[in-house]
């Protein structure tokens, strides 16, 4: 996978290169460096690159922040922005330039999809799956937050019918990147999420896997070993973990891409904190990434 910074700002931005060989597409998944932000590092030298208003952080560093990666991504620091309020949903909507707002406001949905070009989608996440969409032929995208409550919504791959509703899309037309968040190697979940998957998903067991931390050395066992599941309350035993990233690659499989019109950037966030931002790892106590994606103006 191709890495790539902007050279004048600093700003690590993350660039897929089947997306950026589309002439009329803007996209960029951020880092967590190059930024203003002092609050989540104090003792670093290198400020931080938090997108998202969080309680902590000041207002004027986020906006700083933004700037720096809209220039990274657009050129431009005041390119219009749509963000959302994320509520781990399944609902998306189709967005215009009016909805461009220059603070953490917007519509609550948890996608959003324009063939309007000059605007920019961020999907804001700190683990979260962040999975962006580009109609190569009818010049269409889409942004989407996927979590597991949205991935047992089917946020990617009922968006990707609203695609095809909203713009004509047909899925072979589409390529498609899932970003970084939290892998199957961190991503410890209750038997909860287990039997919600197992509900609606045929594939359900091949998502998850089951690991003793060894502290070292995670040993991951497949899911029919869950038949040995500890049944007790409080036994000690195997964390159940959840591959969020599969669970989308399959989505939009199951829409009707094509296996190689998906790049999945793979990192974890939660393992690599040095260039992430990770909810779970910093126990809530950290900045957001934005993942963006729009039609040149
Ligand atoms: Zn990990």
């Amino acid at each position: 996978m191709r890495r790539t910074r902007g050279s004048k700002t600093e700003v690590g931005v993350i660039r897929i290169p089947s997306l950026s060989a589309i002439d009329w597409l803007l996209h960029g998944f951020s880092t967590r460096t190059g930024g203003k932000s002092r609050i989540y590092r104090p003792s670093q030298r290198a400020g931080e690159l938090n997108l998202g208003f969080t309680a902590s952080d000041d207002k004027a560093s986020v906006v700083a922040n933004r700037e720096r990666f809209l220039t990274a991504v657009t050129g431009n620091p005041h390119f219009p922005m749509v963000t959302l309020r994320q509520i781990h949903s399944s609902l998306l909507r189709e967005v215009m330039a009016r909805d461009a707002t220059l603070d953490a406001g917007g519509a609550k949905a948890d996608g959003m999809m324009t063939s309007e070009p000059g605007i920019l989608l961020a999907i804001q996440t700190a683990d979260c799956i962040p999975v962006l969409v580009a109609d190569r032929k009818r010049q269409a995208v889409a942004g989407f937050h996927a979590g597991w409550r949205g991935t047992l919504k089917r946020i990617v791959e009922n968006g990707v019918g609203r695609m095809r509703l909203a713009f004509g899309s047909k899925p072979e037309d589409l390529v498609a990147a899932i970003g970084p968040g939290i892998g199957a190697c961190c991503y410890a979940v209750g038997d909860e999420v287990l039997a919600e998957f197992e509900s609606q998903f045929s594939y359900a067991a091949q998502l998850f896997c089951e690991v003793y931390d060894s502290d070292l050395i995670k040993e991951r066992y497949p899911l029919p070993f869950l038949a040995a599941r500890a049944q007790g309350h409080g036994k000690p035993g195997p964390d159940l973990h959840l591959d969020l990233v599969e669970a989308n690659r399959r989505q939009l499989l199951d829409a009707g891409l094509k296996l190689n019109a998906i790049s999945v950037v793979g990192d974890c966030t939660s393992c690599q904190t040095d260039r992430y931002f990770s909810y779970r790892a910093e126990h809530g106590f950290t900045g957001r990434m934005l993942s963006a994606i729009g039609i040149r103006p």
